[in-house]
């Protein structure tokens, strides 16, 4: 979800030097691998570009897909665009280093959430500097991570990586996970493996390692047509659900307690 506009200038560009700094801890780079960086996009100025796609998830993507498409394929990198069920809808994974062994994913998703009704004092889709902040319609969830997975890619030196390194863009996620559902389908038919996978949702500059889940089921209840005035003439299937209801607190007694009136 958009749980915020702005991101701040300071963070975004430190961005890629941590996750310079992390990799070489854990292996997939050598320490030495973020000197002598060549010039290229920094991080706001490639949130720039980004931000200027209107991929508002009621709408195709694929002006950004080719954005990244094209500044992969001139960093090196290997590239894996995979049509989504719903037209003008694009996955992507990128790939950069070995191509074989499991590797690191950094994901993110390309879609924002609607600005139509919101009072916003910026152009959403112009990325706007106030004091030591950037202002743009998914600048911090989550085109800021997209920009950073970009320009840390364009530092590394591929041939010097020992795993892979893996930027898998989706799409609409703010409507469900629509993309990354199929994103994954594709990866699991062809046998894609990765040893971890970061995704930078906005969490405040502080690393979470989980997140709640979600179990949803589907509960059929047949009963005898009858009126509701008279209900003892038919077996009312309105009478079943509640029996239902606290079923998955006696499953899961550790369950928070439920707020008053549910
Ligand atoms: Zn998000």
């Amino acid at each position: 979800m958009d749980s915020g506009v702005s991101l701040q200038v300071n963070k975004i560009n430190a961005i890629p030097k941590l996750f310079f700094a992390e990799a070489a801890c854990h292996g997939f780079l050598p320490a030495w691998s973020c000197t002598n960086l060549p010039e290229m996009f920094t991080t706001p100025e490639t949130l720039a570009r980004l931000a200027a796609f209107p991929t508002i998830s009621a709408d195709s993507n694929e002006t950004l897909i080719r954005y990244a498409v094209s500044r992969i394929t001139a960093a090196g990198g290997r590239i894996h665009t995979m049509a989504g069920a719903q037209p003008g809808k694009f996955n992507l994974l990128a790939s950069f280093g070995p191509d074989t062994g499991a590797g690191l994913v950094l994901s993110g998703h390309s879609d924002v959430v609607p600005v139509q009704g919101q009072d916003w004092q910026t152009a959403p889709f112009t990325l706007t500097q106030k004091d030591d902040r950037l202002y743009a319609r998914g600048a911090s969830d989550m085109k800021g991570f997209l920009a950073a997975m970009l320009t840390a890619a364009e530092r590394m030196e591929s041939k010097r990586l020992r795993r892979p390194l893996h930027l898998a863009f989706s799409y609409d996620e703010e409507i469900g996970c629509i993309g990354v559902r199929n994103l994954l389908l594709q990866l699991r038919a062809e046998n894609f493996q990765a040893q971890g996978c970061i995704i930078g949702e906005p969490t405040e500059m502080r690393v979470v390692t989980g997140h709640k889940g979600k179990l949803a089921g589907c509960i059929c209840c047949r009963g005898i047509p009858a009126h509701s005035a008279n209900p003892a003439s038919g077996a009312t299937p309105s009478t079943s659900p509640p029996r239902w209801c606290g079923r998955p607190r006696r499953c899961n007694p550790g369950l928070p307690p439920m707020a008053r009136g549910i």
